[in-house]
């Protein structure tokens, strides 16, 4: 039977790094549930939508042509025939995805989009809300967390590495914002799942969380 294996955690907590390792250590797929959302940012900006208004964030949504598939072990999508990678981690949209996140209907198209996924086999979804809304009867549930300051210098050294000249203390004001944003929100605030096992990584190392992740879901068979 397929795994569906859920990671979720706030921003920065270290969920991709930990979901591509157990995806590579198990040899199953690796989903990006984030990356969907900011696909739909990204499209309602091209478009020139502005992003508080839900309505046409919807309408923008609805009359994009949306493929899903499966390249290099990780779940990708195209929107309207493109493909955007790179275009998803801009200072745009990454200060417009959280109002697009709210949006209960985009929740909607989102969370089906990604449970159809496990139609591909098993998988690693990264997530906010991926063992309490997309995959809750998932037996593998786990919530990585870890302190806020950490979390921030992990963000701030991502972006610096990325060529972007952000502030330290605006990445952890903008991290801040973020938290409060998808923590407080009335569709699916971001909240540990029923029977998710806790893990806090401020001071684990990166190879020690997978393990710790592989080894239960190899207990189970
Ligand atoms: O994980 P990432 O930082 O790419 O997610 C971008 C935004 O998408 C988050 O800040 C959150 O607002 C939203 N998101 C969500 N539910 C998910 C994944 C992401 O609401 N499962």
């Amino acid at each position: 039977m397929n795994k569906a294996i859920a990671i979720d955690g706030p921003s920065a907590s270290g969920k991709s790094s930990v979901s591509k390792g157990i995806a590579a250590e198990l040899g199953i797929m690796y989903v990006d549930s984030g990356a969907l959302y900011r696909g739909v940012t990204w499209q309602a900006l091209r478009k020139g939508v502005d992003t508080t208004d839900s309505a046409a964030v919807i309408e923008c949504m609805l009359n994009a042509e949306w493929d899903f598939f499966v390249q290099d072990g990780a779940s990708t999508f195209s929107i309207d025939g493109d493909v955007p990678v790179q275009e998803l981690r801009g200072k745009e949209v990454r200060e417009n995805v959280a109002n697009v996140a709210v949006i209960p209907e985009i929740r909607k198209f989102v969370v089906e989009s990604l449970q159809s996924l496990e139609n591909f086999g098993s998988l690693v979804m990264e997530g906010r809300d991926i063992g309490t809304v997309v995959f809750p009867d998932s037996p593998y549930k786990f919530y990585l967390d870890a302190d806020p300051e950490e979390r921030a210098k992990r963000r701030y050294r991502e972006l610096v590495a990325a060529g972007e000249s952000e502030k330290a203390e605006e990445v952890m004001e903008s991290l801040r914002r973020r938290d409060k944003i998808d923590s407080t929100r009335k569709t699916d605030p971001l909240v540990v799942a029923p029977g998710a096992q806790v893990i806090d990584s401020t001071s684990m190392t990166l190879e020690e969380v997978i393990q710790t992740i592989v080894d239960i879901v190899r207990a189970d068979g």
